[in-house]
């Protein structure tokens, strides 16, 4: 029987992401003040709460007695199952596994992160920034479509399962505008066991793809394909590393393997709020120009930092677009309410339910309080790596262009949508789609 309370989250016993422990909890009410939306309304029992598996209550709560869920065990087993384990990392993992281990919040420890993984077993590990410029490719290209062809607009970014879940839970009128693209590990997923395991000759079932990555609603977005066997949050492979007395702090660096080693700068920044939006826009630029970005487009400064809604225009070979960056599920809705009434007009919205994207991310570590100043290191950070790439924009990428050249073919093509793009469904009042 699940415990039920007025006064904090309340935590359904099946929720795919997180646990709740009672022990701990004194009801001091964080975790409800930062939980965005209504939990246990929309006419579920009181044992079945609307829940978009985000974890910020996990980042709020004092006593940690909201966590994820611990996959640990599984993980193990899945390396020592015998078959061939294929690692991806999400973007924003590398600017904060550190801090587990005593470095400072910020620092890139990607290549360290590598050489840890290597070491409890992977046979290959590759950067989810690969998936993120896949992820652009589609998504920029499904833009301008959109556009020629006055479909539906504004289209909403796809790439942050909770802010998925919550459009369909609270806005299924709104499901159209949604961009089809599945998300950059989903996509990465795919590739691993439809392309790698072609190139390699390693049939898919032999494969276990587990994804590392910085948040716990992936944890319930990976239960809707059959392409990633895993999704761990960075605190659970720190348990692990620790378990293991694996110290990150002193661990050499290692590279990517090759295939899928390395994203564009645009990849690396899809680990903040308002760093899809930027490569989004470097890839429209590229092909409504047929040339690269350069000047404000690599350093679109409008859409950076941690403001609930950021906007910015930009005219590109005649084509003006109106855009917006929405942190939190809490200014989603008003900015959804705003264009129910036609009272704002935008042509594209990234919103990511964490505030400040996947940086601020609900299996982020908690060893320091979550704070402004914390995710901003993390923030910049990226920014900084995105920077010091001599490829900033997907379809420059080597990888990706013998990806869509070898085996996808065109990009939006019929490979293209079997693969990379996913449909929605409506789960208002829809208790069977409640938690997955
Ligand atoms: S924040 Fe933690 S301790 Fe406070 S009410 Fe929520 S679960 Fe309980
Ligand atoms: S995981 Fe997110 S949506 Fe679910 S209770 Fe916690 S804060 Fe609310
Ligand atoms: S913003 Fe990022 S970390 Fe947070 S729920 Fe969305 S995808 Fe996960």
């Amino acid at each position: 029987m699940v415990s039920v309370s007025d006064k904090r989250v309340n935590i359904s016993q099946d929720n795919p992401s997180i646990v709740f422990d009672k022990t701990k909890c004194d009801e001091c009410g964080i975790c409800k003040n930062t939980c965005k939306f209504n939990v246990g309304v929309y006419g579920y029992t009181n044992e079945e709460y609307a829940c978009i598996n985000c974890g910020s209550c996990t980042i709020a709560c004092p006593n940690k007695c909201l966590s994820e869920k611990d996959e640990t065990d599984k993980l193990k087993e899945l390396l020592k199952s015998g078959k061939t384990v294929v690692f991806q990392i999400a973007p924003a993992v590398r600017v904060s596994l550190g801090e587990e281990f005593g470095i400072r919040p910020g620092i890139n420890v990607e290549g360290k992160v590598v050489t840890a993984i290597k070491k409890i077993g992977a046979d290959y590990v590759f950067d989810t920034t690969f998936g993120a410029d896949l992820t652009i490719m589609e998504e920029a290209f499904e833009l301008v479509k959109r556009i020629e062809n006055k479909g539906v607009m504004p289209m909403f970014s796809s790439c942050c399962p909770s802010w998925v879940k919550f459009l369909e839970m609270f806005y299924p009128d709104f499901i159209d505008n949604l961009s089809s693209c599945r998300s950059p590990i989903s996509m990465q997923g795919a590739i691993i066991k439809n392309y790698f395991s072609k190139i390699k000759n390693i049939d898919k079932d032999d494969i276990v793809s587990i994804a590392v990555v910085p948040c716990t609603a992936k944890k319930m977005e990976i239960l809707k394909f059959d392409d990633i066997n895993l999704a761990i949050t960075v605190r659970e492979l720190a348990r692990l590393l620790k378990e293991k007395r694996i110290n990150l702090k002193n661990l050499k660096n290692s590279s990517f393997d090759s295939l899928m080693s390395k994203g564009s700068g645009g990849g690396i920044i899809f680990g903040t709020s308002g760093g899809v939006t930027e490569s989004l826009i470097r890839e429209v630029y590229r092909i409504l120009y047929k040339r690269r970005p350069m000047g404000r487009l690599l350093n679109f400064n409008e859409v950076r930092g941690l403001s609930n809604v950021k906007e910015a225009e930009v005219t590109i070979n005649g084509t003006h677009l109106k855009l917006a960056v929405v942190n939190g599920t809490g200014d989603a809705r008003k900015v959804i309410e705003k264009i129910k009434n036609k009272e704002i007009y935008y042509d594209f919205i990234e919103i990511m339910a964490c505030e400040g994207g996947c940086i601020a991310g609900g299996g982020q570590p908690r060893k320091y309080v979550t704070t402004n100043s914390l995710k901003i290191k993390r923030m910049k950070s990226l920014y900084k790596s995105d920077k010091k790439m001599k490829i900033r924009c997907a379809s420059d990428n080597p990888d990706i262009k013998m990806l869509y050249n070898g085996f996808l073919g065109e990009v939006g093509g019929s490979s293209a949508k079997r693969y990379l793009h996913t449909s929605y469904v409506n789960r208002k009042n829809n208790s069977k789609q409640k938690n997955i």
